[in-house]
């Protein structure tokens, strides 16, 4: 209930429908609707404006679109046009859109003048009904107990999204999420927060984890300096940790260095390999193609480095200056973007003018790293070492399941993270191409500017701290 009405919400992800019929949602509502198109990255955007053309010729009176895109990115060009737009952190937001909602009319931008909330009192969440959670090969919930990086690693969105104060909620509301998760059938948890060993108070959640008994495997994404953290990597194994995924991106120093991601080391790479598989937990390196400095052979250098190293799993990207970061600013200013369509800014295609590489070339290289990395040899090491070190409940999904799901999506040449064992051709954006012209008035969605960040935004990451 809000301001004394009722509201009854339906989650939809689009990713796992198979058919249109959540579309009905949108046509001629017989009860006042507001569509929240939420969550939405900048690969996304153009789909978020079609759907809320959509809606909005089909009788649906109040849309609003939130997410990195508009957080991050200049969307004044589509304002005025009928469809609202979200500028921060739900949390600070969403009770006034609905009461707007209510009352009539929606304002045309929320949370223009902060992006991100000094505290943090996010809710317990609500896990999907079990009829939701069966269109999932496994049913997994994100949760995020502490958002924000201290670091300034210059292709990074997360700091331009969740800004470089680590601020977290209370452990309490992790644990009734955690609960709640367990409750509603949900097998594994993935901890959305981006390093979460720098999570001050990461210990005493895995303590409470395993005194509670929790039992739920979990995924945690942690920074470099984990190398350094054994006690952590201990407890998170201890609590039901899976997997780790580690941001390495490359193994040359000055690559790194030229991203500003100064806190990497790759001599320490190789010591987070040896601390996971001591405490059972499989190590995930995620990796970046196509840096500025890199050509192919040294990005065959890089791969043989890895295969040397071998963590258990390992995700390939290509280099996207995503809108609303330091490097898309660079970058564009430099006259280096080509790629007009932000459709294709998912990390998969090559969207600027590499000096060394070419696209095709790059794109090759992407899928051709999956497939070496993912060699029949490492995929029986990693089945094996899992026998021994399984975590409760996990099954084998994580340890044979994943990298031969891998393998099979580079074969078919999609990226393995973009998630679907299969996919359905229902509607496409050429499909939508009049109605944004309508609404909007535009072909494409524009390549945006970046957002600066607000005078009280910019106050909260002056309080971040940093150790290299
Ligand atoms: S360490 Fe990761 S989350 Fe932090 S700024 Fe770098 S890429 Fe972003």
């Amino acid at each position: 209930m809000v301001d004394g009405v009722r509201i009854e919400t339906y989650a939809i992800d689009e990713y796992v429908q198979t058919d249109l019929r959540y579309l009905d949602l949108l046509r001629n509502p017989d009860t006042p609707t507001l569509l929240a198109l939420v969550g939405v990255q900048s690969h996304q955007f153009q789909r978020s404006l079609d759907l809320a053309a959509f809606a909005k010729t089909n009788g649906v009176r109040h849309c609003v679109i939130g997410g990195p895109h508009p957080m991050t990115c200049d969307t004044a060009e589509l304002q005025n046009r009928g469809v609202s737009f979200a500028l921060a952190e739900a949390e600070m937001v969403w009770l006034p859109i609905l009461q707007d909602a209510i009352r009539g009319d929606l304002l045309q931008v929320y949370g223009r003048d902060q992006r991100w909330a000094g505290q943090l009192e996010s809710p317990v969440l609500v896990p999907p009904s079990s009829r939701d959670l069966r269109r999932y090969v496994v049913p997994m919930l994100g949760i995020y107990p502490a958002r924000g990086c201290p670091f300034t690693c210059n292709f990074c969105s997360v700091i331009k999204i969740a800004g470089r104060q680590i601020r977290s909620q209370s452990i309490e509301t992790t644990m009734a999420s955690l609960r709640a998760a367990k409750a509603a059938g949900i097998r594994m948890v993935m901890f959305t927060s981006d390093n979460f060993n720098k999570y001050s108070e990461a210990r005493e959640l895995m303590e409470q984890m395993i005194a509670e008994r929790i039992q739920i495997p979990f995924f945690v994404q942690c920074d470099t300096q984990v190398a350094k953290q054994e006690d952590l990597v201990e407890l998170l194994g201890k609590a039901g940790c899976f997997e780790m995924f580690v941001g390495v991106e490359s193994f040359r120093r000055e690559t790194l260095l030229a991203a500003h991601k100064a806190q990497n080391h790759p001599g320490t790479y190789g010591e987070i390999v040896r601390l996971c598989r001591k405490h059972g937990i499989v190590s995930h390196f995620s990796n970046i193609i196509g840096f500025p400095d890199d050509t192919a052979k040294g990005i065959r250098e890089h791969l043989d480095v890895l295969r040397g190293m071998s963590p258990g799993v390992a995700s390939f990207y290509i280099l996207t200056p995503i809108p609303g970061t330091q490097q898309y600013d660079e970058f564009r200013s430099a006259g280096w973007i080509t790629e007009p369509n932000l459709d294709r800014y998912d990390a998969t295609t090559t969207t600027w003018r590499h000096p060394n590489i070419g696209s095709a070339e790059l794109r090759e290289m992407l899928f051709s790293c999956y497939r070496q990395f993912y060699s029949g040899a490492h995929m029986l090491k990693t089945a094996i070492q899992s026998i021994r070190h399984r975590q409760v409940g996990t099954g084998f999904l994580p340890y044979l399941g994943h990298p031969l799901f891998t393998r099979f999506a580079a074969w078919q040449k999609m990226h393995p993270m973009s998630g679907g064992v299969s996919r359905v051709h229902r509607d496409a954006s050429p499909d939508y191409r009049e109605l944004r012209r309508k609404v909007f008035g535009i072909d494409l969605a524009p390549l945006p500017k970046s957002l600066e960040l607000s005078k009280a935004d910019l106050e909260l990451n002056r309080k971040a701290k940093i150790a290299i």
